[in-house]
């Protein structure tokens, strides 16, 4: 793998550029600045995109994309937590612990998605004082779209209302405007590219830099369209738009903790419905179905900019425990100190982890990040097409041919995901979506089989 802070190969582009080119996460920090020229919309796909962005240059919503130039991952990084000692790797970004462990206070561990640290961390920062709310996610429970959407939460209840994790889509400028004119120490959280938006939107803009105080992330394999959650519920019998809301991660206790099920709650008071998420069609992770295409053009996995960051600890010395464990990254010295003491005091059960484990429990990310974004960055450009510039270089070299055609195939099921469950929708015919994931799945298994062969795995 060839990783540098320096590439060259890209072009600064416009938020055109990102737009058109299919880079935009849909985070909404270009629609977060002060009068901001463009506004958010729920697409046709269930993805978010601005409206009226132009190719002006230097705009305060150019400055902010975290697909555009500016300062990256390992700068913001520097400016938070270079100067503050503790550890660095490339792979996680500087930190001052690792740590795997659990919530034993409240009820944290059964209501999170993992270990419930990341909940428990919010409720300590009200509970102590630190902060009057937590921006994070919450769903929306009234009929239509989004389903998913940030809030601020001010008391503990809420905070525990609003634990698991989302795998849809949800903006920010709506409620950076509420920080905006609320005034209060707030703590926010979310996956990495929307951590670093926040940080570049923090660095000019006075209010939101005194107001946001902490920037929690998770770890993220990627992120997925709005018709990632209706394709699993249809799947369940709710049709799209037929119910109230969906729980991606109901631990099964007598399941690993990684073989979670998928639950659906309907409209009509019927009684809610659990499946294990490995009957699902399209539940295979690596597969990407329904994958934003800007997350293949991301080489965050961790959240390298944000004061701490929680991912699930899917390791041998932990799966087989259905309650879940989170991760845990500590990198801003003040959090860093309440892990300790309330490790020390018996609140959270904490474990000392290691690089090596961290990297162990995201390799299926980091190889997609690494090396298949070296892949992805060459083929664009070979096209001579724009693309955001990385921390990692455009490279070709190091992918045998296998590999090759299964980074292109990761890409064709996702970006295919998109148009035929839309016409499966279209149809009210969910088989057409079934059937085509089935195949999808098949090959994909068929590929990753041939590359596990000597036969095939030898660069050419
Ligand atoms: C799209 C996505 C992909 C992920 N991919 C990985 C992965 O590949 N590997 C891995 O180890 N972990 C991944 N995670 C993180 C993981 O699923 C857990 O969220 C994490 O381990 C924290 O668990 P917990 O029990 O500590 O959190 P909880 O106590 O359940 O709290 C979760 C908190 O996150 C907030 N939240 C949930 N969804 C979102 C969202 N979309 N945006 C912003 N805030 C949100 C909630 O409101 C809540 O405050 C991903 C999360 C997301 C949203
Ligand atoms: S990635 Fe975020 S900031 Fe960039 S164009 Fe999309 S919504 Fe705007
Ligand atoms: S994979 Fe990267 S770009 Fe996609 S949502 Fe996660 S952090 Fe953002």
């Amino acid at each position: 793998m060839k990783s540098a802070s320096l590439n060259s190969g890209a072009t600064d582009g416009s938020l055109v550029d990102v737009v058109r080119g299919g880079y935009c996460v849909g985070c909404g920090a270009c629609a977060a600045v002060a009068d901001p020229p463009v506004a958010m919309k729920f697409d046709r796909f269930a993805r978010y995109t601005p409206e009226r962005v132009s190719a002006a240059r230097g705009t305060a919503s150019e400055q902010v994309c975290p697909f555009l130039a500016g300062p990256n991952e390992d700068v913001l990084a520097a400016q938070q937590f270079g100067e503050l000692g503790g550890g660095h790797d490339a792979r996680l970004g500087w930190y001052q612990g690792l740590y795997a462990g659990h919530a034993l206070e409240r009820r944290h561990r059964d209501e999170g998605s993992s270990g419930g640290l990341t909940s428990w961390l919010l409720a300590e920062l009200l509970h102590r004082g630190l902060v009057t709310g937590v921006i994070h996610v919450r769903p929306l429970e009234e009929n239509g779209r989004p389903r998913f959407a940030y809030t601020v939460s001010t008391s503990i209840d809420m905070v525990a209302a609003n634990a698991k994790t989302r795998y849809y889509p949800v903006e920010m400028s709506e409620v950076m405007a509420h920080v905006r004119a609320t005034p209060g120490r707030y703590v926010f959280v979310g996956v990495p590219c929307y951590v670093k938006a926040v940080r570049r939107l923090m660095r000019d803009d006075a209010v939101l830099k005194e107001r946001i105080v902490y920037a929690l992330s998770l770890f993220c394999g990627h992120m997925k369209s709005g018709r990632f959650a209706e394709s699993l519920a249809w799947q369940m019998g709710a049709k799209p738009d037929d119910w109230k809301t969906v729980d991606f991660r109901r631990k099964l206790s007598d399941r690993p903790a990684s073989s979670y099920g998928f639950a659906v709650q309907p409209h009509d008071g019927a009684a809610e419905s659990v499946t294990p998420m490995g009957k699902l069609e399209g539940y295979d992770w690596g597969m990407g179905v329904f994958r934003l295409s800007a997350c293949d053009y991301c080489d965050d996995v961790v959240g390298e900019t944000a004061d701490a960051s929680f991912g699930d600890a899917w390791l041998p010395a932990y799966v087989n425990d259905s309650a879940g464990t989170s991760l845990v990254i500590v990198r801003h010295p003040e959090l860093q100190q309440l892990f300790v003491e309330a490790g020390r005091d018996g609140r959270i059960a904490l474990d000392a982890s290691s690089v090596d484990d961290m990297v162990k429990s995201q390799d299926a990310s980091f190889r997609h990040r690494r090396t298949g974004l070296a892949y992805r960055l060459w083929l664009k450009d070979k096209k001579g097409q724009w693309r955001p510039t990385k921390r990692v270089q455009a490279d070709a070299s190091h992918v045998v041919p296998i590999y090759r055609l299964i980074f292109r195939y990761r890409m064709f099921m996702s970006w295919s995901s998109h148009l035929v469950f839309a016409i499966a929708r279209d149809m009210k015919m969910l088989p057409v979506y079934t059937l085509y994931v089935r195949v999808l799945a098949r090959l994909n298994k068929s590929l990753v089989g041939l590359s596990r062969s000597p036969r095939f795995s030898r660069r050419g």
